[in-house]
């Protein structure tokens, strides 16, 4: 075996490494032995030199290694495709419902740090986070081409936190025939077209398919208010479950442009709908309190831990606006993708809502990702998406 970097930690930070988890802080380490260069796979020892595991190095980042393996072993093409196929084997049709749109690859949560795959129906969608999976891009192109046979693979490394690893924002063709624009898919009945070059994350929210599909299967007669509704994901759903009426809000002209292609694609012309452009927060204001399911999906508040206490501000307020909307007997489907409100700070939250709002209120569900958003128990940072099913009285 070739001799590669190593990095020694500083006695006792080994510990979170032996308990599973992948990131190695620069602040963890107590020397390097060899050139870390950005992306190059190497070893990480504990202080009294105990090998730990192995993986990728970038010394511009403060997570200055991703771990791989705990085993000493060569990372080659072979091992990568391991890593692809054990992926491959959660993603079976019975667990994931009626799609051809799926997450094939969920970084950390299938033990490939920093990559990101998702399909589209013969179009996949690759997002290389870090600089060690840039580096092997080429090589994952290979992997998913001869395991997949896809039509084309776009990439979408358009993401900021690039900059911390010291890459830029990367976007483009990368393999196959340049994609039809939009791509179409379908899920559970519902058709969509996803916008893989332009839209926002790869195209469309896959992360919120499982809880689309019980907004399908609650939806009939009730009029609907969907809040941050990007291009319809959840009102289509609605739709073809037989809302009464459906509104929909986003601050996105583009996004909304969208929402009437997907209800003519759908055939939903015999359910009235209003789109409605504007702040989420302001517009919920001048509602009048007539809804019989309201859902509630707002980009992350809170992206940084330093964020929270205004994030939380802005989760009440608008739990708040939605409880005062809805009916006796109505139903809250409220969610938040931010990395750092945890289950029980958001549930208080909304109880403290509730409180304001004067409503008894039932807890039905708690919903977080599908089954194709896996999360490494050891890495719980890769949880985001946290949800209530509320039965308001
Ligand atoms: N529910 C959607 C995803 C929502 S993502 C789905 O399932 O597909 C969050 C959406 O909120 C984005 O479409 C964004 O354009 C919109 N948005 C962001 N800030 C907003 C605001 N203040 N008011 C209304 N919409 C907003």
């Amino acid at each position: 075996m070739p001799v590669l970097p190593k990095i020694i930690l500083k006695q006792g930070k080994e510990k979170p490494i032996l308990r599973g988890h992948p990131w190695v802080f620069s602040g963890a380490v107590a020397r390097a032995e060899g050139e870390l260069s950005p992306g190059e796979i190497g070893e990480v020892y504990s202080g009294d030199g105990t090998f730990l595991g192995m993986g990728q190095f970038n010394p511009h980042s403060q997570i200055i290694l991703r771990l791989l393996t705990r085993t000493k072993e060569v990372l080659d093409s072979s091992f990568f495709k391991q890593r692809l196929l054990q992926a491959h084997t959660l993603r079976k049709k019975e667990f994931l419902g009626k799609t051809n749109a799926y997450r094939v690859v969920n970084g950390e949560g299938d033990f490939l740090p920093g990559l990101v795959v998702d399909r589209y129906g013969e179009t996949f969608v690759m997002q290389c986070l870090t600089a060690g999976m840039e580096k092997l891009k080429g090589l994952f192109i290979d992997l998913l081409v001869s395991l997949f046979r896809p039509q084309s693979i776009y990439e979408r490394s358009d993401i900021p936190t690039r900059k911390e690893e010291g890459l830029p924002e990367a976007k483009g063709l990368l393999y196959g025939e340049d994609i039809p624009e939009p791509v179409e898919i379908e899920e559970q009945g519902c058709r969509f077209r996803a916008d893989v070059k332009n839209g926002q994350k790869t195209g469309f929210y896959l992360d919120q398919r499982e809880n689309r599909f019980l907004v399908q299967s609650i939806s009939q007669g009730r009029k609907v208010l969907d809040c941050f509704c990007y291009t319809g994901g959840f009102s289509v759903h609605a739709g073809l479950g037989r809302a009464r009426e459906i509104t929909l809000i986003d601050s996105s002209e583009e996004a909304l442009k969208r929402v009437e292609d997907h209800f003519i694609l759908n055939r939903l012309d015999k359910i009235p709908f209003r789109l409605i452009k504007g702040d989420a927060f302001d517009v919920m204001r001048i509602l009048e309190p007539e809804y019989d399911l309201i859902i509630l999906d707002p980009p992350p508040f809170a992206k940084k831990k330093g964020h929270l206490p205004g994030a939380s501000r802005g989760y009440k307020d608008l739990n708040l606006q939605a409880l005062r909307l809805l009916k006796r007997d109505s139903l809250l489907f409220t969610f938040t993708c931010s990395h750092h409100m945890n289950w029980d700070l958001f549930q208080k939250i909304v109880f403290g809502a509730a409180v304001d709002a004067g409503k008894m209120v039932q807890l039905l569900a708690r919903r977080g990702h599908p089954l194709d958003h896996p999360v490494d128990l050891s890495h719980p940072e890769g949880e985001y998406l946290r949800g209530m099913v509320l039965r308001v009285l």
